[in-house]
């Protein structure tokens, strides 16, 4: 359902659909932002991510370098990656300014959850990047990403939840991160299943048809039908 690739592109910024905002992945601020983009054959959303926000501007067009696409639901979405560069070219004329597609944003699905994957992961304090398994055993961990020692009990600790979701006749697989999923489990009183993942797995198994809001194919809203 979901493919991805690392493609260039040129085209040319329509709007800004969301503007830029400070968001917390994994426990690191970073910042992101939402345009629509178009060339002459099509247009579509584009996820911008960090600096590369300030080097674009509305009506400008660009060569958009490493960049990653991935279609769903028919849809084709582009992110910005680390290693994205974005330079200016010649601008595009005769672009599709397609602005509907900036209201499709938010999918809605409804069905069932068929398979699920409960991941735990801990995080350097310091620099907030993922400290290997191997490590987690130990009282004090030495960070290999920025060589920080710490104990290892004052390591941030991030769940996130792989589901195979069933709606109609297609199955998606979708993430759900953390604050969703802890909106879903407070409503119900279940907080506690955070820490133990094989209960939370079964919990989530457990819920008839759930409805569910998605930002590509990441679960934004989690409730029941
Ligand atoms: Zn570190």
């Amino acid at each position: 359902m979901i493919s991805i690739f690392k493609v260039t592109i040129n085209a040319k910024v329509i709007m800004f659909i969301e503007d830029a905002e400070e968001i917390e992945i994994y426990g690191k601020k970073t910042s992101k932002a939402e345009v629509l983009i178009a060339d002459s054959t099509k247009a579509c959303i584009l996820t911008v991510w960090g600096e590369n926000i300030k080097e674009i501007k509305v009506n400008e067009s660009y060569n958009f370098a490493n960049v990653s696409t991935r279609k769903f639901n028919e849809e084709i979405k582009v992110t910005t990656t680390p290693r994205t560069t974005i330079n200016n070219i010649a601008p595009l004329e005769n672009v599709v300014e397609d602005k509907s597609i900036s209201l499709k944003k938010f999918s809605e699905f409804v069905g069932l959850i068929l398979a699920v994957s409960i991941l735990v992961t801990k995080k350097c304090s310091c620099c907030f990047k993922t400290i290997p398994e191997t490590e987690i055993g130990k009282t004090i961990t030495k960070c290999i990403h920025c060589s920080m020692k710490q104990k290892t009990s004052s390591l941030s600790t991030t769940i996130q939840a792989r589901i195979n979701f069933q709606c109609e006749s297609t199955t998606t697989r979708l993430t759900l991160f953390e604050g969703p999923l802890k909106v879903f489990l407070t409503k119900r009183n279940q907080t506690q299943l955070l820490q133990t993942p094989e209960d939370l797995e079964d919990y989530l198994l457990s819920q008839q048809q759930l409805k569910l809001l998605c930002n590509n194919d990441v679960i934004q809203e989690i409730s029941p039908m």
